[in-house]
């Protein structure tokens, strides 16, 4: 008989004629980040703030943003390549002093691949009233609570050592951050998986502010959020499989030459 587990991971593994569409998007890895951008930044993501991700390449250097360029202008051509201390590797623009603390997370977590920081709208709401809202829908149940941290011990910046490790420490083994008055912290091992896991927290954020703005309603039940949490997980290696292509493909039609002129590998 079938466990659980293996019973939801066949449920949702992707069928062969959605296999071959991933396949198709056969994205470098400069312009997965630009996408990831693009692509948070009509999601919410968006307050004129730069915000920063970085993305982990197989010889341990990073791709981020450039702080000259909005997450809805830039451009793969644009991207930085820094090392592990910041320091500009390739790339003509300048990198923010606040990467300090997606460097420290990848010292410290090399196993994560991804991070991500900004001040969505919602979460950023959330961040003032203190607290982790509740899961009042499923897509909001998609991050389960404990993959939710609040760091509370947030005065004004992390650009200094100290603080981005004390950051990191709060976030443990968690995936996501509420920032006291700030915003947003996501991490990921994969762009797919941090944009399913950064939508899901804004989505959950902005929900549970219009669920308690109408005077309240009932939380999605245990039992359901267990459910969804453990499909996710186990079915999906954390991002419902359809979201990322399907949020590319929107990309590409508003800017239909986007991925052309890289000129980088
Ligand atoms: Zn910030």
């Amino acid at each position: 008989m079938m466990t659980t587990e293996a019973a939801v991971k066949q449920r949702l593994s992707p069928s062969a004629a959605r296999a071959a569409q991933l396949a198709h998007l056969a994205l470098t890895p400069r312009q997965e980040i630009v996408l990831l951008a693009r692509a948070l930044y009509r999601e919410g993501w968006d307050d004129f703030e730069v915000g920063h991700i970085t993305y982990r390449l197989p010889d341990d250097t990073f791709l981020t943003l450039p702080f000259e360029r909005g997450w809805d202008e830039v451009r793969p051509e644009e991207i930085l390549r820094i090392d592990i201390d910041g320091n500009v590797l390739e790339g003509d623009f300048s990198v923010t002093g606040a990467i300090v603390l997606h460097l420290e997370f990848h010292r410290l977590r090399p196993e994560c691949d991804v991070t991500v920081h900004q001040h969505p709208r919602f979460t950023t709401v959330w961040s003032a009233i203190g607290k982790v809202p509740p899961a009042y829908d499923q897509r909001a149940a998609y991050l389960p609570d404990d993959q939710i941290a609040f760091y509370d011990d947030y005065s004004g910046g992390v650009n200094s050592v100290d603080e981005a490790r004390a950051a990191v420490n709060a976030l443990g083994d968690r995936s996501c951050a509420i920032l006291r008055n700030h915003g947003a912290f996501v991490v990921a091992n994969s762009i797919a998986q941090a944009f399913g896991r950064a939508t899901s927290l804004e989505w959950r954020c902005q929900q549970a502010w219009h669920v308690e703005a109408a005077g309240g309603g009932h939380e999605m039940p245990q039992k359901g959020r267990d459910w969804l949490a453990q499909a996710i997980a186990v079915g999906c290696d954390g991002a419902l499989p359809h979201q990322w292509p399907w949020a590319v493909r929107r990309e590409l039609r508003a800017d239909p030459a986007l991925l052309q002129g890289e000129g980088i590998a």
